[in-house]
């Protein structure tokens, strides 16, 4: 035993078993100090007499350990950590350091919360914006794109999932009607998927009034399809298009929206596309509602409906795209003073299938007009009395005049026009054309 102590440090005499301060020091630098219960330097250079043996079998086992590898001739005490994890006490700063933080339950907590922040939540409604140019997307140098108009609008994420996608991009006159049916065709398709919450239809103010009026007779589900556009170029200080996409995606996410059709969004106000028109072709205001004001708000507080759609549309209506190839001809002829009835026979000579005057107070049509209105009717051409005047509705008094007249309502003579086309286009004749334009 003198032997192997001397080989430990063969110097010092007394043998010192443990080589107390360069031990602590080593042991301090791995992080081991703790489990080493503090001994004088005399306690550790005292000879192992037998009697101390005794008391080293009951010592706590990282002392033993300590003892037992110096009394094998080793300088540096072994590692206590490989010993038994049970001889092991943790002190409440080492229980946080080494169980409840290890690397790896930070690794496994930092991937989750990564994780979660990309995953799009459970609940969150899916809306598709299809884009169909306008001003709205009307840049400077080029028109956006639908995933571009969604970029430059703030505020969706919370809202909804918004995708997009891009019918056209010119002014809305340059859509023809076979591209209107190509649109409703496209929004009943995206309206199909289960999780699809509602569709957002940008395009040119100039017509918008029409489109939203045939989107509202086409597309027969209970979602909503809004429509929007913007007065002021992108990109502009007083800019409305980014506005009036999160207002249009706020009332397509809204439950309150569902069954009313096509509604158009714009400045804040809900329309029902029936009775929406362009009132401004400069303010921002730019639309209303002839001869009633908005169904509903938008704004930073929600959505609001202060009155039911009236008309008959969406999953209630009869007319369906899969029976309607093409839209016929059907040509609009204002009322005025003296106004000539020689452009309605040329209307119907052209290939007009039918004819919506728009005729004067509630109803009043010139003579000339009145001669070629018969003539029309002689051919089979029906013709539809709508009012230029905004508010009020035809008269069935100016109707009975001339038998065969059918009467718009309050349908404006652009929206008598679009339910004519649809009517014609489905085969519908006679009795069907008046009861129609009593039902939608
Ligand atoms: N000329 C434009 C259009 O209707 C007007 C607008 O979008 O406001 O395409």
């Amino acid at each position: 035993m003198t032997r192997l102590l001397r080989r430990v440090r063969p110097a010092a005499w007394p043998p010192q078993f443990v080589q107390a301060p360069e031990t602590r020091a080593s042991l301090r630098r791995s992080h081991r100090w703790s489990y080493v219960p503090y001994r004088s330097r005399a306690y550790y250079a005292r000879p192992l007499a037998r009697r101390h043996r005794i008391h080293h079998r009951h010592a706590r086992r990282a002392h033993a350990v300590l003892w037992a590898h110096t009394e094998r001739g080793g300088t540096q005490p072994e590692r206590l950590a490989g010993a038994r994890a049970q001889d092991r006490t943790f002190g409440s700063s080492e229980l946080t350091a080494r169980v409840l933080f290890p690397a790896r339950v930070i690794v496994c907590l930092t991937l989750l919360l990564a994780t979660a922040g990309l995953r799009p939540a459970a609940a969150q409604p899916r809306v598709r914006l299809i884009a169909t140019g306008g001003t709205i997307a009307n840049q400077a140098t080029r028109r956006l794109t639908g995933p571009e108009l969604i970029a430059q609008t703030a505020g969706l994420t919370p809202l909804a999932r918004v995708e997009a996608e891009t019918f056209a991009r010119g002014p809305s006159l340059a859509l023809t009607l076979a591209d209107w049916i190509q649109l409703a065709r496209r929004v009943t398709e995206v309206l199909a998927s289960a999780d699809m919450a509602g569709v957002v239809v940008t395009g040119g103010t100039d017509t918008l009034e029409e489109l939203a009026w045939f989107l509202d007779l086409t597309i027969r589900s209970d979602r909503p399809v809004v429509v929007t556009g913007a007065i002021r170029r992108p990109g502009t200080v007083e800019s409305d298009g980014p506005q009036n996409i999160l207002r249009a995606v706020q009332v397509a996410v809204s439950p309150a929206a569902s069954n009313r059709g096509t509604l158009v969004v714009f400045n804040g106000s809900v329309f029902e596309a029936r009775d929406v028109e362009k009132v401004s072709t400069a303010s921002p205001d730019a639309f209303g509602s002839r001869g009633s004001g908005p169904v509903g708000r938008a704004d930073e507080d929600g959505v609001v409906f202060s009155r039911d759609i009236r008309s008959r549309h969406g999953v209630r209506s009869e007319f369906d795209l899969a029976r309607i190839p093409a839209l016929p001809r059907v040509d609009v002829l204002l009322t005025y003073q003296d106004a000539p009835g020689d452009l309605i026979t040329a209307a119907i000579r052209n290939g007009a299938r039918g004819v919506v005057v728009a005729s004067a107070g509630a109803g009043a049509i010139a003579e000339g007009e009145a001669r070629a209105v018969e003539y029309a009717l002689v051919k089979g051409v029906p013709v539809v009395l709508a009012s230029r005047v905004e508010g009020g509705s035809v008269s069935t008094d100016e109707v009975t005049v001339i038998k065969g007249l059918i009467a718009a309502g309050d349908l404006s003579p652009i929206k008598a026009r679009v339910l004519l086309m649809l009517a014609l286009a489905q085969g519908l004749r006679g009795p069907d054309l008046e009861r129609v334009f009593r039902e939608y």
